[in-house]
């Protein structure tokens, strides 16, 4: 008989002893810009619910009718007669949001990258993809049984001088995750050249670009230079779900052939209509204010920590990194800042690499200038002394 704690126990000290060990605070509140977490109170700093409409009145009325009309569940694969009438309106929506031909609605973002790029790349293919791509679209290349090669971060001239004829798709986030970075992608689809473009657009839509519509539009670019675009709907949208949008070519093939569409549970029609209610926001006078709004506490937090002597990482985006260093030094970071009722998430490795640890700062359009303020003075209060200035 297996034993798990003889068998995992070594694993998990190791991780213990490494300062990698991971544990899930329990949220005691609806998520916003204070949350009760583990029976404390906190300024939150960690979501990436960054416009506010993860527990905004509209969306959760939607849902709450959806679930009236529609039921809690949507009973069966899409396939299979689980597609109802809100996916099918959350499709045009996000569709004509993107401004392509068709949208079509994944479970979440991680199976949507699985399933995508399994769908355009085989065992002979070579996928190129971004150092500091989010682990699904890694994974995607993975289970697609591709050659799996990396350019160096934002670089398309390294991929330019790498990439070979065998090359069927290169994938970038286009906000990424961690950095809070836009990818060069005017240069990238160069590059890419007759290659898929696939840009996981996660943490652009909604924040980024004319209009909410992401890193895509903000490039000023469309479905001839970026066929493929993925986004998720639990991050700026508030709810939960993903979509692959692209030409009717593209969406078709993706019914027929992606896995992760086919062999799974349709998401809750409930959850599709409160999504509706969220996209409504970003494309009206609200998301307008809202992004405003943020635009100008990233402004105000990026002065705010240059004058008090606190580094950061170049980003335009609600994502703001600070380099820490070693993984203890920034969970001492976080912790610190955690005692002064501050939520502000340590990203250690292995999501980013050894020694490139950092606090996650994010921003969301909840915050009050008056809270950016008391974020930047605790920042520099607890600054651990091997973080430079
Ligand atoms: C969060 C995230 C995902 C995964 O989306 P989920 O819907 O949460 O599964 C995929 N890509 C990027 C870049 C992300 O940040």
């Amino acid at each position: 008989m297996a034993d798990a704690a003889q068998r995992l126990g070594p694993l998990l000290a190791r991780r213990e002893a490494e300062g990698l060990y991971r544990r899930r605070p329990l949220l005691e509140s609806a998520p916003g810009a204070r949350v009760v977490l583990d029976g404390v109170e906190y300024r939150n700093f960690a979501s990436n619910d960054y416009l506010g409409l993860a527990a905004h009145p509209e969306p959760a009325a939607a849902l709450a009718g959806g679930a009236r009309s529609w039921g809690a569940g949507a009973g069966a694969a899409h396939l299979l007669g689980g597609h109802a009438g809100p996916h099918q309106a959350l499709e045009a929506e996000l569709a004509a949001f993107v401004g392509r031909e068709r949208a079509l609605v994944f479970s979440t973002g991680y199976m949507a990258n699985l399933g995508v790029i399994e769908a355009l790349a085989g065992r002979r293919d070579t996928v190129w993809e971004d150092r500091l791509n989010h682990a699904s679209l890694i994974d995607g290349a993975r289970l697609a049984g591709a050659r799996l090669r990396r350019y160096a971060h934002a670089d398309p001239a390294d991929l330019a001088r790498r990439r070979g004829d065998d090359t069927a798709l290169v994938a970038t986030d286009g906000v990424f995750s961690m950095d809070g970075d836009l990818a060069p992608l005017t240069e990238l689809a160069e590059a890419a050249g007759k290659s898929w473009l696939m840009v996981d657009d996660a943490h652009g839509l909604g924040v980024v670009g004319p209009g909410g519509r992401g890193s895509v539009a903000a490039a000023g670019l469309g479905t001839a230079e970026v066929p493929v675009l993925v986004g998720t709907l639990g991050k700026a949208f508030g709810t939960f779900g993903a979509f692959v949008a692209g030409d009717e070519a593209l969406i078709e093939a993706m019914v027929n052939t992606a896995r992760t569409f086919i062999y799974t549970t349709a998401l809750p029609p409930a959850v599709a209509e409160a999504t509706r209610a969220s996209l409504a926001l970003i494309q009206g006078e609200e998301g307008e204010r809202r992004r405003a709004h943020l635009d100008a506490l990233i402004r105000r937090f990026r002065a705010g920590a240059a004058e008090a002597g606190l580094a950061l990482m170049e980003s335009p985006t609600p994502i703001q990194p600070l380099p820490a260093g070693e993984a203890e030094t920034a969970s001492a970071w976080a912790d610190a800042l955690g005692k002064r009722g501050f939520r502000v998430a340590a990203v250690r490795p292995p999501t980013v690499p050894p020694g490139t640890a950092r606090l996650r700062v994010s921003l969301t359009a909840d915050h009050t200038e008056a809270e950016i303020d008391e974020l930047v003075a605790a920042l520099a209060a607890t600054r651990p002394a091997e973080v430079p200035a």
